[in-house]
């Protein structure tokens, strides 16, 4: 056994963290095991997770319910290929996201990770107008302060802005971005606020193969909400010019913003969805892309007769089976209801920071809080709410939460007060 000295020896001499630094990385802490909403650290500490570990924890940790399901699982097989076989976890997990997903999506192609979901989304877009003879439709139109992934064809969808592009200015595709979403979501919509994308659209349409956006609510570019009649609106310019809609629900899926998937709120249904995070409860990795039956037969119509991807560990099963099981414990609960509780205790816990000098914005949409501050975040927020008790990682002007959705009411009044009290401790 490691020591806790030695781990973070080695943490420091070998291992590298996300968007971090290899030779003067921020702080890490130890983590030795996880219960409910807690993490314990390893000096016996225990924090309180406000960020769900990147959006996928709803149900809380080390679940007896997902327990019991890997283990089942284990017990026949962790893994077989998908090239040529085929299994119950993969066929009832397809079924269900078939299911519950808006109704136009019928297909549905497992992958390992959000940004491959993204890609292989991409990818369908790309081959289904390659299918129709029509090459020339292969550009992306994505928004401002959009994110995608990590991947470069996601990187060239993702925020123009973000430091990205600038990088690898001679490597990404050029693609079409509009303007950030201006009607925020709950607040009416004016004819202006489509403006730029639909400019776009009808500019572009010849050379566009796909829209693509984060639906209702933009997660890592600023988590901005915005109204479901802008969606409306861009799903309808898409079927009026003959451009494919990408839904990237990977963020937003699986309830977190009050409806099971944000493309609800505006009654829609993409002709392409990505989701991934929840899928399976924040337990292992696995991703899904799923696209209409009028995708599917003309990519399958193609030159080539077959769509042109598969990962080594597509459809794996014990992430199914997992998938399956979180599934399960999500639809047989009040979910709804505890996203909604959770909302009106976000808007009014953190209500009390919008009068703080260092406050631009307060907001709440389903299982996410945020309070967007003025200026850059400093890393003494973070130490402030670990000293609170609280789990959370700020970035650019944003300190956000999006809680498991087991959390306790008194867990979230902890939550949300850390939060107000660490940017109330802002110096001027
Ligand atoms: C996290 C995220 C991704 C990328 O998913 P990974 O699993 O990190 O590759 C893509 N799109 C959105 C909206 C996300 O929030």
């Amino acid at each position: 056994m490691l020591t806790i000295d030695q781990i973070l020896q080695i943490d420091r001499d070998h291992l590298w963290h996300p968007y971090a630094s290899a030779l003067t990385p921020p702080p890490v802490l130890p983590v030795v095991s996880a219960e409910g909403v807690r993490l314990r650290l390893a000096d016996g500490r225990e924090l309180i997770d406000g960020v769900s570990s990147w959006w996928s924890v709803i149900h809380g940790y080390n679940h007896p319910v997902l327990n019991a399901a890997a283990t089942e699982q284990l017990s026949k097989m962790s893994h077989v290929m998908f090239g040529g076989l085929t299994h119950e976890p993969a066929a009832r997990l397809a079924r269900t996201l078939v299911d519950i997903t808006p109704a136009a999506l019928t297909r549905v192609f497992f992958s390992d990770s959000g940004s491959v979901a993204v890609e292989v989304a991409i990818k369908m877009a790309l081959q289904y107008w390659l299918g129709q003879g029509r090459a020339e439709k292969h550009k992306l139109l994505a928004l401002k302060t959009g994110y995608h992934g990590d991947t470069f064809m996601t990187m060239a969808v993702s925020d123009p802005d973000d430091g990205m592009h600038t990088l690898f200015n001679q490597i990404l595709p050029k693609n079409l971005f509009a303007d950030t979403p201006a009607c925020r979501f709950g607040e009416a919509f004016e004819e202006r606020h489509i403006a730029s994308i639909k400019t776009l659209i009808e500019q572009h349409c010849g050379e566009l193969a796909a829209v693509i956006l984060e639906p209702i609510a933009q997660a890592y570019g600023g988590m901005n909400f915005y109204a479901p009649e802008y969606l409306r609106r861009v799903r309808a310019l898409c079927d009026e010019h003959d451009v494919l809609l990408i839904a990237d629900e990977i963020a937003t899926g699986f309830g977190r913003t009050g409806e099971l998937f944000a493309c609800n709120h505006a009654g829609i249904s993409p002709d392409i969805m990505c989701v991934g995070k929840a899928l399976t409860g924040g337990y292992i990795t696995l991703a899904a892309t799923l696209c209409s039956e009028r995708v599917a037969a003309i990519i399958s119509h193609g030159a080539q007769g077959a769509f042109m991807h598969g990962p080594t560990f597509m459809a794996n099963p014990l992430a199914c089976a997992i998938g399956n099981a979180s599934l399960g414990l999500l639809l047989s609960q009040p979910w709804q209801r505890n996203v909604q509780r959770i909302e009106a205790q976000l808007r009014d816990g953190l209500e009390a920071a919008r009068a703080l000098p260092a406050v631009r914005d307060v907001r709440a949409l389903g299982a996410i809080g945020v309070i967007e501050l003025k200026r850059p975040v400093t890393p003494d927020v973070q130490a402030g709410l670990i000293e609170r008790g609280v789990w959370l990682r700020p970035f650019g002007r944003l300190v956000y939460t999006m809680p498991p959705y087991v959390m306790d009411a008194a867990d979230v009044q902890t939550l949300t007060g850390a939060m107000v009290a660490a940017v109330a401790a802002i110096p001027n």
